[in-house]
């Protein structure tokens, strides 16, 4: 719903109430100038009927005194004084003195005029008095003409110029009253002209300011909400009408913008997110190198030292064991036990020395299927795996890696000795080979044992991979296996993935960048790889 604004400083509410004003004063104005106009043409309309009847009356007393007929003049100026418009009618003497008069008493009354030089007198007229006592003063003299001096009575010299002074005064009433009722008219009139005005400036400030600014205050105010899906609806072709299509425009601009914006905060939230993963996993990686390579130092240094002893104790314990009678069956027992335990220990240094070697790895180009099938041909005639079905899935044309073949057969060892102990050596391992490209274009020879063994919980995925951590019972596994495998890989350029889950079996992927001149390497290996590809 859209609100108007109503208050004064509104730009419709400026405008009206300047308009306003500005028709009153106007209408004041001429309303002034045509009542003060309109009184003027009434003044001379009343003047000239003044002097008409003055000329009237003049005629009247200059009959009069031809025929020496005073009685007729003072007749003559009281019909004519009761006139409705005629107040008094007075005939002075020239020395100022009231001879006729339409009123009684009226002798007492001052002169209008300066009867000293009444020979200069000329006709004039003047308003006097206010109110109802308001009077139109008619002056004219009454001039000495040839018919007078020459007349039998001789009672006028020639040399007099004025005989008399006629002084009518006439009733305003009527031109008051006019001028009045016109007053209010021009009023009223005035005062409506600027009500229909008022009116139709405010429906037109209304359908043509008013509304549109609403409509795009409400707009401003969605968008300020965030609400950029609503436009402003004004369809003119006028200035508004381009404004609100302006502000749609832009409306639309902003939600472009904003959709973008969202997209690259999304794209910029993946890239964090995968990079702090990335980092995350370098950071592990680098953990684990620097506990492979400060535990390779370590155990370099005991396989040293503890190695001859070692081999001093079996040799001797051997040796020891020849000499004892066979009746003495309990010291052949406790000879065994030291040898079985000697042999232990040798096999944890050989696991340590895992860590230490690496500067001195061998590195020629293999084929990693044949390095799956040696290490398969290795490991069938071991009792532990007699009950275990291999499935071997290897991929033909499979690039070569460059790298130490010893060591390589090593990790292969640890994937099948640890899928068979999690297997109780009863299952089946699924190994296969692929290569494919990487984002940085490099190919890789990925080689995956897969067991139908309990699988990895997730918490234990990240600990497999630390030296000493084992789950397998005292005196079977050294928790080395692992840990082992994983730096050598690393050393290789490449690296171990694993996938598990509660009862879903373990898959673990090595992966290794391919290398070398391409192709299998040995004439016999090309053999196998014809027979693989099927050709
Ligand atoms: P070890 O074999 O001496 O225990 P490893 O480093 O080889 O040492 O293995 C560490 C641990 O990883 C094992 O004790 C076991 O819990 C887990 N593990 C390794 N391979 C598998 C597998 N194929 N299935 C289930 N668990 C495994």
């Amino acid at each position: 719903m859209v609100k108007f604004s109503k208050s004064r400083h509104s730009l419709a509410g400026k405008l009206i109430l300047s308009v306003g004003l500005l028709m009153i004063f106007c209408s004041i104005a001429f309303g002034f100038v045509f009542i003060n106009f309109e009184r003027r043409v009434l003044v001379k309309d009343l003047v000239n009927y003044a002097g008409a009847t003055a000329d009237l009356i003049n005629q009247g007393i200059q009959y009069g005194m031809l025929t020496g007929r005073k009685d007729l003049i003072q007749q003559n100026v009281k019909v004519i004084g009761m006139g409705r418009t005629i107040r008094f009618i007075r005939v002075y003497s020239p020395d100022g003195k009231i001879r006729y008069s339409s009123q009684r008493g009226a002798a007492d009354a001052p002169p209008p005029v300066d009867f000293k030089n009444v020979d200069a007198l000329t006709t004039t007229h003047m308003i006097v008095g206010r109110g109802a006592g308001k009077t139109l003063l008619y002056i004219t003299p009454i001039l000495n003409r040839p018919q007078c001096y020459t007349a039998v009575c001789h009672f006028h010299a020639a040399g007099k110029n004025v005989l008399a002074v006629l002084e009518a005064g006439f009733y305003t009433n009527d031109v008051d009253r006019v001028v009045h009722d016109n007053m209010i008219a021009t009023v009223l009139a005035g005062g409506l002209f600027v009500l229909v005005i008022s009116v139709f400036l405010c429906i037109i400030l209304y359908k043509l300011v008013s509304k549109p600014v609403a409509l795009l205050e409400a707009g401003m105010k969605r968008i300020a909400g965030g609400d950029l899906d609503s436009p402003i609806d004004i369809n003119t072709r006028d200035e508004m009408g381009l404004l609100a299509r302006t502000f749609n425009s832009m409306t639309r601009d902003l939600k472009r913008y904003r959709l973008n914006m969202e997209n690259w905060t999304h794209s910029l939230e993946d890239e964090v997110k995968r990079k702090t993963q990335e980092i995350m996993k370098t950071q592990e990686e680098l953990v684990n190198t620097e506990k492979l390579s400060s535990l390779g130092r370590m155990s370099a240094g005991i396989a040293h030292e503890l190695n001859s002893p070692l081999t001093g104790i079996v040799t001797f314990a051997h040796l020891l064991k020849g000499r004892l009678p066979d009746s003495n069956a309990e010291a052949h027992e406790d000879l065994q036990v030291v040898i079985d335990q000697a042999e232990r220990c040798s096999k944890i240094i050989k696991g340590l020395l895992g860590f230490s070697r690496g500067a001195g790895f061998e590195m020629v180009e293999i084929n990693l299927n044949s390095l799956v099938e040696a290490v398969i041909a290795m490991v069938s005639h071991q009792t532990r795996f007699y009950n275990i079905k291999f499935d071997l899935q290897l991929a033909g044309g499979l690039p070569p890696v460059l790298a130490d073949p010893n060591q390589i057969q090593q990790v292969f060892l640890n994937m099948l000795i640890n899928a068979s102990d999690a297997m109780n050596e009863k299952g089946a391992i699924t190994i296969a080979t692929r290569s494919f490209p990487i984002e940085d274009g490099r190919q890789i020879v990925e080689t995956e044992f897969t067991d139908t063994g309990p699988g990895i919980v997730e918490a234990d995925i990240g600990k497999i991979f630390e030296p000493f951590y084992t789950t397998k019972p005292v005196g079977k596994g050294t928790g080395l296996g692992l840990s082992v495998s994983y730096g050598i890989i690393k050393k290789h350029g490449g690296d171990i993935l694993v996938k598990s889950g509660p009862g879903r079996g373990a898959t673990f992927l090595i992966r290794l960048p391919a290398g070398g001149k391409g192709g299998p390497n040995t004439d016999g290996e090309r053999e196998k790889e014809k027979k693989r590809s099927g050709n």
